[in-house]
């Protein structure tokens, strides 16, 4: 079956063809590991991993590349201000390298939380300074890059069609915000820093010798670099969020492109924004909600993705507590359903919902339409087991944890009382026993005394 795929590149959706069929490579930009990721990052990861199943599902061969930004993400995107990393060093009295494992270990264990399935490559920055100063020498042997007093800056007026990505009206939206731009040795708005020197007066902890001096590599061409070492100079699919459309994957083209000669990559793929009251959610703007807090709310993380299966990738979506709690009554009732046709014996799929879920994914990854299919084979009165091998097939897509446990995060204050609880059975205070029981009845919790110990379950 056709596989059509919008492709941002071209601006249009055109049928999918993978450079060496069945094989796919895949690269996705990963999280800067200097705080927690916020739902609306993942809403990106989410549209990724989704992608990903997808062409699994097509009987496509991916090899995923995802890349750990630990080092040279500054605060502007004009290449100023200080590294995130060492501004998140300093805020927690702790070493950069401390921040990026601590960070970096909150974003894997989010994303198993998640279902989102292990990239065949996760690569840090840091490990690999020697491409990058290799690929920043490759374009200096082009005539690409010069030098000014604080760094390597990539010359865009020598690449043509530096903006093809973005279109050339973004450039102007970024020459009118220009005015209040500070390096003014910097030649065009445009160029962008691909080695930054270490400032004289400041140690930084994180810095590596190169042939132009002491410094680390700029944010952008780590993707360039790591990505063409793992899927080759030409590869199928680039995904990200669509704020790294006109600066970070532009310049990844350009680095690539400008050192190889060759197209970087064939289909850049980018999700829509999650808002929050009407406004990108981002870590700058201070109203983030991370993981932890949706599961604070008593919500299991795979809630949070049910929701996101509800709107295309490609448009804006609204985060709200009322829209999370529809997310988790579907999904619960979606499972409850899936467990009891677990039960019966599997039979074939019924063939016109899983063609109608293959157009809905074909169909640039409809993944609200193949979620409705979902339901309607639900509702219809195929059999049984038909049902059954259907909705196994389709998880494989979905990861909402269908068939698995339930993993539902407690709220912290039915914690504490769960635990009081146990305390005055062990003590014998069967008053203050039956006190937090009603206590937990109010937050929701039922509680049961079994030989094992006290067993809880949603009201
Ligand atoms: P960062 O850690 O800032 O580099 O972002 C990681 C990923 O999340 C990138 O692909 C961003 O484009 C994406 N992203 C950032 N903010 C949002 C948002 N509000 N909604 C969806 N994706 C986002
Ligand atoms: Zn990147």
């Amino acid at each position: 079956m056709a596989i059509s795929l919008f492709n941002t590149l071209t601006r249009r959706k055109e049928a999918f063809a993978p450079i060496e069929p069945p094989k796919v490579g895949l690269y996705t930009c990963g999280p800067t590991v200097y705080n927690f990721q916020h739902v609306g990052n993942y809403r990106t990861y989410i549209f990724e991993d989704s992608l990903k199943r997808a062409l699994r599902f097509f009987g496509y061969e991916v090899r995923h590349v995802m890349n750990i930004t630990d080092v040279g993400h500054l605060v502007s995107d004009a290449d100023e201000g200080e590294d995130k990393l060492e501004i998140g060093a300093a805020r927690e009295g702790k070493s950069a390298w401390d921040i990026a494992k601590l960070y970096t270990d909150a974003f894997l264990s989010d994303s198993r939380e998640l279902n989102l399935l292990p990239p065949d490559v996760l690569c840090r920055a840091t490990d690999h300074i020697p491409e990058q100063i290799g690929l920043i020498k490759r374009l200096e042997s082009k005539g690409l890059v010069y030098r000014t007093s604080d760094g390597l800056y990539f010359d865009t007026a020598k690449f043509p069609g530096y903006a093809r990505l973005m279109g050339a009206e973004h450039v102007k939206g970024l020459e009118e915000g220009a005015r209040v731009a500070a390096n003014r040795e910097k030649k065009a708005l445009t160029d962008f820093a691909l080695w930054k020197f270490s400032a004289k007066d400041k140690k930084r902890q994180m810095e590596w010798e190169s042939p132009w001096g002491t410094g680390f590599p700029g944010w952008h061409i780590e993707c360039s670099a790591m990505a063409m070492k793992y899927l080759g100079e030409t590869f199928d699919i680039h995904c990200g969020g669509v704020d790294h459309i006109p600066i970070h994957h532009t310049n990844e083209i350009a680095q690539a492109e400008g050192a190889t000669g060759a197209p970087f990559v064939r289909w850049w793929m980018h999700a829509e924004f999650l808002l929050m009251n009407q406004a990108k959610m981002a870590k700058s703007a201070g109203g983030f909600v991370t993981l932890a807090d949706v599961k604070a709310k008593g919500f299991d993380p795979l809630d949070y993705r049910y929701h996101c299966l509800t709107a295309h990738y490609r448009r804006q979506l609204d985060f709200t507590w009322d829209t999370l709690e529809a997310g988790r009554t579907s999904r619960r009732r979606l499972r409850e359903a899936s467990l009891e046709l677990a039960k019966e014996p599997a039979a074939a799929a019924p063939e016109a919902f899983e063609n109608a879920f293959r157009e809905s994914l074909g169909d640039d990854l409809n993944m609200p339409g193949a979620l409705a299919g979902v339901w309607d084979c639900l509702r219809s009165d195929a059999p049984a087991g038909g049902k059954r091998a259907f909705l196994e097939k389709a998880e494989t897509v979905l990861g909402l944890g269908l068939f698995q446990e339930e993993r539902v995060a407690l709220p912290p204050e039915a914690e504490g009382l769960l635990a009081g609880r146990a305390k005055a059975r062990q003590d014998k205070d069967f008053a203050l026993s039956d006190k937090l029981r009603k206590d937990l009845e109010s937050l929701g919790i039922l509680v049961e005394d079994t030989k094992q110990g006290q067993k809880w379950r949603r009201k």
